[in-house]
């Protein structure tokens, strides 16, 4: 099965995860330290912490927001569900907002119209890779005296108007599951220039408690253990020297792609906006005829393809449903989500792999 993503591991990053096995730290300590410093670097921001998941980075980034009960936050229906889970997490409340028919990123210019005085932040999420339209939204966060928060799980290399992903929005939340631009098994990062924010993230990370200047824990917040192992950092960091090979090789295939499909007139092809360096983490084809998507799922799945759906509008999982989130809101994210289908895309995909998925498909639809 050639697979939708994978992790791209050498023996170099064996080695330096063995080298970790084998020094006096295992947990937080100075693999960590390193990995944030270079995190903070591939990001164009001062400050960078390094946690346990993309997950639990878009909890703290919630918390040290401050949002809580009543408030409310315009986020994307297209997106992994995390996204929105947080923001229920600390009892704020996700108000999607309809996506764009190009980039399928956020609607910037149907933001502003769903701003009540309850809202306090916007989430937005850089789709497949592609950064959202993150001047435009800026402007209106600060108009409004928002918090701007970016997950930034799908595009960490990407850059957005030649600057990089991570300098862009107060806050942004990145992942490192096998599948994202550089893997540590599990993990993620927060990224600021807030330095107020950024102490707030880490206090939280390890249970709200800091060691005063006699040296005793004190606890003054209610944290979590959200930790990155040295072990999982010392993978991150000799991952994240291969950021910029992985995004060119990622860029590489999906170019491939673009050629094989040349006059196959029954899908749309994902767009990149030209102000956008994308990370490409998925490559996502519409079927015009939104009918066939499942029938030619399941023939590309038969074929050993390991084709995906990213993602069902968030407020359709049967979760949202029951908080009353109703089933047909948006126009766009609708004719999406029923024609989107996800195909195979990572560092080390073969151009012959990509020449026989196309081929699978062009013979399907003739
Ligand atoms: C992967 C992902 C997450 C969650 O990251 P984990 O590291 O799996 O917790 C959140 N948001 C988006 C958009 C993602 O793709």
């Amino acid at each position: 099965m050639i697979p939708y993503g994978r992790q791209t591991i050498d023996e170099n990053d064996i080695k330096r995860v063995v080298k970790t096995l084998r020094s006096p730290w295992l947990t937080q300590g100075p693999a960590v330290l390193e990995f944030e410093k270079l995190l903070a670097k591939a990001g164009g921001v001062k400050y960078a912490v390094a946690v346990s998941s993309g997950t639990a980075a878009l909890h703290l980034a919630y918390l040290a927001v401050g949002l809580k009960k009543g408030d409310e936050v315009i986020t994307t229906p297209n997106t992994f569900a995390a996204t929105a889970n947080m923001l229920l997490a600390v009892g704020a409340k996700p108000v999607f907002c309809d996506i764009r028919l190009d980039t399928y990123n956020i609607d910037e210019r149907k933001v502003e119209r769903l701003i009540t005085k309850r809202t306090r932040a916007l989430a937005v999420v850089d789709f497949a890779g592609q950064p959202a339209e993150m001047k435009e939204i800026y402007r209106i966060a600060k108009k409004h005296k928002l918090l701007l928060i970016e997950d930034a799980s799908h595009s960490l290399g990407a850059s957005y108007r030649g600057r990089s992903v991570g300098s862009l929005a107060d806050l942004t939340t990145l992942s490192f599951h096998p599948v994202k631009a550089i893997a540590t098994g599990e993990g993620g990062a927060v990224l600021t220039n807030n330095k107020k924010l950024y102490e707030t993230i880490k206090l939280l990370r390890s249970h709200g408690i800091f060691k005063d200047n006699r040296g005793k824990n004190v606890m003054v917040a209610l944290g979590f253990n959200y930790r990155m192992s040295d072990i999982q950092a010392a993978l991150g960091t000799s991952q994240l020297e291969k950021l910029d090979k992985f995004i060119r090789l990622r860029n590489q295939a999906s170019k491939w792609y673009e050629e094989e499909f040349v006059g196959l007139e029954h899908i749309i092809l994902p767009q990149t906006l030209p102000h956008n360096y994308s990370a490409w983490h998925i490559y996502v084809i519409r079927v015009k005829y939104p009918k066939l998507r499942d029938k030619l799922w399941r023939y590309l799945v038969k074929k050993g393809i390991g084709a995906n759906f990213h993602y069902p509008a968030v407020y359709t999982h049967p979760y949202y449903q029951k908080l009353g989130y109703g089933k047909k809101k948006f126009r766009n994210e609708e004719l999406y989500s029923q024609s989107c289908i996800t195909l195979p895309l990572y560092p080390t995909l073969k151009r012959r792999e990509v020449h026989f998925i196309a081929s699978c498909l062009k013979e399907w639809f003739k």
